[in-house]
């Protein structure tokens, strides 16, 4: 009798996963991937949104669009999840597995901080990002706030993105004269988790464009009937405009089920992603995998939540369970490498990648600015959209060899 292979989430990890399964297994085996959203946005998008160069439709499609074929696809919400008796409770009815693979990123809660839900715009979410263009269209200047609230968030480097992109947004509009953008972080350092080479010249790139940045900011509060940012360390702060990055948490149909440990999120080995139970899984944000060799007040920092890491731990997994249902063994580890197109405006962008299981700290590096690295993450942004066929292998083709002359690991 064939196998059941359950994917929850139709994100990045979860549609990688579930593709890659469906490719690799024979049709005898089902392969079900559970998400509610009928449609899937590419998120690198949202900060093009933000700033106008991109429509809705540009940055996202139904989701069964992006699904090989012979992939089921229930269109749910995941109700429980049931690792003792290998079931999930969804809202369109229970479902037995073999395998589980857990890839349901990380959720945005702005509640969390008193008076930052009422008060903070983000271009943390599709909507979100669509009503701040708004804002940013009306505003008629004075002092953006862009606010990390807490830590961990997802993408380490879209927080710096997003400032350097509403500065030029604004400088655009003409209004350099009358605006500051102001950028505040509980963080020591831009990436810590790079080490601090690249830390400092993320600090460069932002004073370049004009950004003020405060390390070592907690939010504690926001008052948003006076239009003031209360901080950890005592400093207070007016701001015209606020742009936050939300707390994040894992969903709680996660932590219900007793997959997370204590700080919220669920321990993976870090090369094979299985949790405690042998036949289940957990990929991309959701996961915590402490880092060698970089630490914060006697604390590990954490592999950072990034598509790049869910994408290629889906492959991975794919690999692992597809080997298991053939019987066969499998070698495939995530390795820890990873890559980021960082955009920094006017089409230019850096370029950071690296080992982060490095020994004895992980090895990042920036490459210098230049066009073909925004080149490059729009052709990515093309690749991730498209529907199977040739149209996508042939950027794919086209990704792989780039990188190959740059001398980066670009794997798709
Ligand atoms: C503005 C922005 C820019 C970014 N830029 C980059 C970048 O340049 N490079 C990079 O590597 N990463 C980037 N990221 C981060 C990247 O998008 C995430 O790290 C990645 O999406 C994580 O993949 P995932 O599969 O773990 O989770 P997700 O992609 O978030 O997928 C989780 C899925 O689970 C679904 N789900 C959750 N709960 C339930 C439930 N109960 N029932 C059913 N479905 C459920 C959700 O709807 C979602 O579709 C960016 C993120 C943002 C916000």
């Amino acid at each position: 009798m064939g196998a059941t292979i359950v994917v929850l989430g139709g994100g990045v990890g979860g549609l990688v996963a579930a593709n890659e399964l469906r490719r690799q297994l024979h049709s005898g085996h089902r392969v079900v991937l559970i998400e509610r959203n009928q449609h899937h946005a590419f998120a690198p998008g949202f900060l093009w949104l933000m700033t106008g160069r991109r429509r809705p439709d540009d940055i996202r499609r139904p989701l069964n669009q992006l699904l090989r074929r012979g992939l089921e696809f229930l269109p749910a919400e995941v109700l429980e999840i049931d690792t003792s008796r290998r079931r999930i409770r969804t809202s369109a009815g229970v479902l037995s597995y073999d395998f589980l693979v857990v890839s349901l990123g990380a959720e945005l809660t702005p509640e969390a901080v008193p008076g930052f839900a009422t008060a903070a715009e983000t271009f943390y979410s599709f909507d979100g990002a669509l009503r701040l263009l708004e804002r940013l269209r009306s505003f008629a200047g004075g002092r953006v706030a862009v606010v990390i609230a807490s830590l961990p968030y997802k993408c380490p480097a879209a927080p710096y993105e997003g400032a350097m992109l509403i500065a030029e947004y604004l400088r655009r509009r003409g209004l350099s004269a009358k605006v500051t953008v102001q950028l505040f972080t509980p963080e020591p350092q831009p990436l810590p988790v790079a080490g601090p080479r690249v830390g400092e010249a993320i600090r460069q790139l932002l004073k370049a464009r004009g950004v003020e940045f405060y390390p070592l900011h907690q939010l504690t509060a926001v008052e948003p009937a006076v239009r003031r940012l209360l901080f950890a360390n005592g400093s207070e702060v007016a701001y015209d405009l606020l742009v936050g990055i939300p707390p994040h948490r894992a969903p709680r149909v996660v932590t219900e089920a007793g997959l997370t440990n204590p700080v919220g999120w669920i321990p993976v080995d870090a090369h094979t992603l299985l949790t405690r139970d042998e036949r289940v899984y957990a990929i991309g944000d959701v996961t915590v995998i402490p880092l060698p060799g970089r630490w914060r007040s006697d604390v590990p920092l954490m592999l950072p939540k990034a598509g790049v890491f869910a994408h290629a731990q889906g492959h991975v997994v794919a690999q692992r369970i597809a080997a298991e249902v053939n019987g066969r063994p499998s070698s495939a580890t995530f390795c820890g490498h990873g890559y980021c197109m960082l955009e920094t405006g006017q089409d230019f962008a850096g370029f950071a990648y690296g080992n982060f299981f490095a020994q004895p700290a992980p090895e990042v590096h920036l490459k210098q600015l230049g066009r073909a690295w925004h080149v490059a993450k729009v052709l990515f942004e093309k690749w991730w959209l498209a529907p199977v066929g040739v149209r996508r292998t042939l950027l794919q083709w086209f990704l792989e060899a780039g990188g190959k002359l740059y001398g980066v690991p670009v794997r798709l």
